[in-house]
């Protein structure tokens, strides 16, 4: 669910506390509640809160504990905290502020004073997020760029390492594109990436793929939890796709409109094994692609 920076989760042992908060803020904003830190961690990773109201002393595990474990998780990390406590002294503030907080209210918590701290972390955070979002989007075809497949190739590997789960990654090239630019033009070669781009971004249906921009006329689709057989079905369907867009391309040596070459490489990431090793793999493939023709995937050697 879309929540524009308005989902606010709350942590505190004492019921009494959580509803104090939720009296300040429930008229503005979703409010999620947890009376212990394992709770805060699982709801923190499956609702992506846009902000976290924590308390410092709670029995099992303290909110020190509680942030620092968010901040160790890349899924959470970005997650402003704000410590709400009855603990004023200036180490403790300090000590929050090192973990990464990036505020502290004490206890009993003024509501004018929560709404209005709230409302500024709230709107920072939507900067930032924005920020964030225009960084890793390639303007042209408003897919992830470079450096998006980085970052979430960084984020989802490990995961994977742990759970070993599979990941494939699909790169695809335009084929003779040098040709196609040099027939219609620079400015329809733009349009041209444009609708690749979209045939690639509506053959992965999984909100959890990324499409990315890999470089001029190559892309890249990573499928988490996908095999093979998955990677090469979105494969086969985004060339379905393009083929039937039918873009003219009388410059093109395989057919008579724009088409790509694909390379798919798929594995369950070893422990020691690095994401540049599956883009290398998909990269020869896409080259023997290339080699064996163009207008088509290759999938294993
Ligand atoms: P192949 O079938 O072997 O892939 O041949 P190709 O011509 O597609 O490959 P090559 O790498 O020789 O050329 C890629 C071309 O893509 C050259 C470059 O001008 C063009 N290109 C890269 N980025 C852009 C872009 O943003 N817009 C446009 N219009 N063209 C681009
Ligand atoms: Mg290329
Ligand atoms: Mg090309």
């Amino acid at each position: 669910m879309q929540t524009d920076g308005r989902r606010i989760l709350i942590v505190d042992d004492h019921p009494a506390n959580i509803e104090m908060l939720n009296l300040a803020l429930g008229m503005d904003y979703e409010v999620l509640f947890a009376t212990n830190g394992l709770d805060a961690l699982s709801i923190a990773q499956t609702q992506s809160p846009d902000l976290i109201l924590l308390d410092i002393v709670m029995p099992t595990m303290d909110g020190y504990e509680v942030c620092s474990r968010l901040k160790s998780d890349p899924r959470t990390q970005p997650i402003p905290v704000i410590f709400v406590t009855g603990m004023d002294m200036d180490d403790d503030e300090a000590r929050g502020l090192e973990l990464g907080a990036i505020d502290y209210i004490t206890k009993p918590a003024h509501p004018a004073l929560v709404q209005a701290r709230v409302k500024t972390h709230l709107r920072l955070k939507l900067y930032r997020d924005a920020l964030e979002r225009l960084s890793c989007t390639d303007p042209l075809t408003e897919l992830g760029n470079r450096r998006a497949l980085d970052e979430f190739l960084a984020r989802e590997w490990p995961l994977a390492v742990r759970q070993q789960t599979r990941l494939s990654i699909v790169l695809a090239d335009v084929d003779f594109f040098k040709a196609y630019n040099d027939v219609y033009g620079h400015l329809a070669g733009d349009e041209c990436l444009k609708a690749v781009g979209k045939c690639l971004k509506r053959a992965s249906r999984r909100g959890s793929d990324l499409v990315a921009r890999h470089g001029g006329e190559e892309f890249a689709i990573v499928l988490v939890a996908t095999t093979t057989e998955g990677a090469c079905a979105v494969a086969r369907d985004a060339v379905q796709r393009l083929h039937d867009a039918a873009i003219p391309h009388i410059n093109s040596s395989v057919g008579d409109r724009v088409s790509m070459s694909l390379g798919v490489a798929s594995c369950v990431p070893a422990q020691d094994s690095a994401p540049s090793q599956l883009l290398e793999q998909a990269d020869t493939r896409l080259y023997q692609a290339k080699r064996n023709g163009r207008n088509r995937i290759v999938a294993s050697d």
